[in-house]
């Protein structure tokens, strides 16, 4: 087998015992690598019902077979588990380069088992394994544990997965951090590690990855690569203005949720556009392993030196969702949230569901004590007061760690939270992208704009420009084609901003020359469509009711937008819901009947 090493490393935490485990050619071909090979052991191993917070979850750190090659973006891995957030799946994606190294190491991924009942850290380099104490690390923020770890272990260049005080804490939305700024963030697989009280992963390797034919593979690598260098967003927006280069863009088109949705734009944007930070506070773009894109952001503060980020999503969570206008706070908020290791857009997403109990008057300030800062629209000091209580769960902090929906449940406003299966949702009003809000309602991880961007075709234009308005067929298949094509991507262990400038049979050919495999586009566009169902499969055995939770918040069905040229929409989910279900050959109400289990190689799963 070329680019794999057919190598899963076991480690249970229990009772500290370390395997080495085998996959074979077949097996790939059927899952092809990080979600697929994660939803493959959780739906074998594990009952979907467990307590995400509890020894019997299971989390997979996975990479895909273009992880650690010169594939462009090729240094993604991602983590597979039951979200105690959503109560779903959780598969949260991050870049870097620890994904890299740990096929560096020889090792394609690792399964985490148990849990241990004191603090530890798993140190790998390459064959040898080991699990070590990590008491004096259990406390210590992003860059103070991997700046420990460095010393300890006496290598600058291991690369290093931890948690910080939010994932200790169980904080619901904690992430995982690499790389001290790169971020699975979403679903709270932070607090899943946690759980299990392991605070790292360190990782050193010195292998080298082997595809089947360098010469093509080289040649096929620079073929995408140019196509990638010579897109306007790919090679332009995106390396000059990062992620945040969408805040102009997306607030003009009226789709910036303003004020928790209240509003679609945002009398502020251009303050806290990509524009604006790179005039204020740029200092370079960063990329990640093997990326010709470099959308990270290394900006420099006069309050707080040298930082990374913010991206759009942070920008937005932390900024116009909550009112707040002041970018160089939304900075240190951003970098407060990767220290204490949170997910921005779902820490935005409880702010901004405070921010409206209390601008209702069902949180009052007698609720929160009188010292602390009050919920109102724009008040910059509930950043920095809050993200360090959520942390460390102290006073309200400790309610607001459990998320924005089980906190408007406290507050009777469930219909003040917008979020998706109990997930925040992310910087795009579906009122101005239709087929964008279906992609929310289906999102097997909730809330989630990632695993379907169908901002692409209803307002970047790729890869080709599509009504936002338009609720065809056409579109209803546009978004299962992007469901699935995400799913592929990311199992080839790439960053979904390669959609900007590549296509199905792009991801076919760096595929097939690394791998020596022969599979058309079609094919691989089957692994996708198995993975989907496959993560559907364990939230409807997880108990999801879908049509009751396939939905969006109250108000972006009901009520009509305010302002911007929007102005009047809401999703009509009703009319494409039934119809996605078809396309995708599930029953009425949403399940995968037997026949479409069988086609997909999903039975007896
Ligand atoms: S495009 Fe951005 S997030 Fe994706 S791999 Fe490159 S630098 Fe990382």
């Amino acid at each position: 087998m070329y680019a794999y090493w057919g190598k899963i490393l076991r480690v249970n935490l229990t009772d500290g015992s370390i395997k080495e485990e085998h996959f074979d050619e077949k097996f790939a071909k059927k899952w092809l690598g990080t979600r697929g090979f994660g939803i493959y052991y959780l739906l074998k191993e594990m009952d979907p019902t467990v307590d995400p917070l509890s020894p019997e979850n299971k989390m997979i750190f996975a990479t895909g077979p273009l992880t650690g090659t010169t594939a462009p973006t090729g240094g993604r891995y991602m983590v597979i588990t039951k979200s105690p957030l959503t109560g779903y799946i959780a598969m949260a994606n991050s870049g870097g380069f620890f994904g890299a190294e740990l096929k560096f190491a020889g090792w394609d991924a690792i399964i985490v088992e148990g849990a241990s009942d004191h603090p530890v850290y798993l140190y790998i380099n390459d064959e040898s394994v080991e699990l070590r104490d990590a008491s004096h690390l259990w406390g210590k923020t992003s860059t103070e544990t991997e700046e420990a770890l460095k010393e300890e272990i006496g290598d600058k260049r291991i690369r290093v997965a931890l948690i910080g005080p939010a994932g200790e804490n169980l904080v619901r939305f904690a992430a995982i951090m690499n790389d001290e700024h790169r971020a699975a963030g979403r679903g709270g697989v932070g607090a899943v590690m946690g759980s299990k009280k392991l605070k790292a992963i360190v990782v050193r390797g010195h292998k080298r990855v082997e595809v089947a034919d360098r010469a093509k593979f080289t040649s096929v690598v620079k073929e995408k690569t140019d196509k990638l260098r010579n897109d306007p967003t790919a090679g332009g927006g995106l390396p000059k203005y990062g992620t945040a280069v969408l805040v102009n863009i997306i607030n003009q088109n009226g789709l910036y949720p303003t004020r928790n949705f209240q509003y679609s734009q945002f009398e502020y944007a251009e303050e806290q556009s990509g524009e604006a930070m790179a005039a204020k506070y740029l200092v370079r773009n960063k990329p990640c392993y093997a990326c010709p894109i470099g959308c990270g952001r290394v900006n420099r503060l006069p309050t707080l030196g040298i930082t990374e980020g913010p991206e759009y999503e942070s920008i937005w969570a932390l900024g116009a969702h909550n009112g707040i206008n002041d970018l160089a706070s939304i900075i240190e908020a951003n970098h407060l949230a990767d220290e204490y290791g949170m997910d921005t857009i779902s820490l935005g997403g409880t702010l901004a569901t405070a921010m409206e109990l209390y601008e209702k008057g069902l949180l009052k300030q007698e609720d929160l004590g009188e010292d602390a800062p009050p919920f109102r629209w724009g008040n910059t000091e509930v950043l920095h007061y809050y993200i360090e209580k959520i942390a460390k769960r102290e006073g309200f902090g400790d309610k607001l760690a459990e998320g924005g929906y089980r906190l408007a449940e406290m507050y009777n406003g469930v219909e003040y939270f917008m979020g998706v299966k109990k997930q925040e949702l992310p910087a795009y009003d579906p009122r101005g992208a239709e087929g964008h809000g279906l992609g929310y309602a289906t999102n097997n991880r909730g809330g989630c704009h990632i695993k379907q961007y169908m901002i692409s075709p209803e307002i970047l234009g790729y890869p080709y420009k599509m009504d936002p308005h338009d609720i065809s067929d056409e579109k209803v298949k546009m978004v299962i084609t992007f469901q699935d094509l995400t799913a592929l991507i990311d199992a080839a262990g790439l960053c979904v901003f390669t959609t900007f400038g590549l296509g199905a049979d792009d991801y076919r050919d760096m595929l097939n020359a690394a791998l020596g495999w022969d599979l058309s586009t079609e094919e691989y566009m089957k692994i996708g469509e198995r993975i989907w169902n496959a993560e559907r499969l364990f939230n409807l055995r997880a108990g999801l009711d879908p049509l009751k939770e396939d939905t969006l918040p109250k108000r972006l069905l009901e009520e009509p937008v305010k302002n911007g040229p929007n102005k009047g929409h809401v999703v009509r989910l009703h009319l494409m819901l039934p119809r996605y279900y078809k396309f995708r050959g599930w029953t009425e109400d949403g399940k995968i009947p037997e026949e479409k289990l069988k086609e997909l190689g999903l039975e007896g799963l």
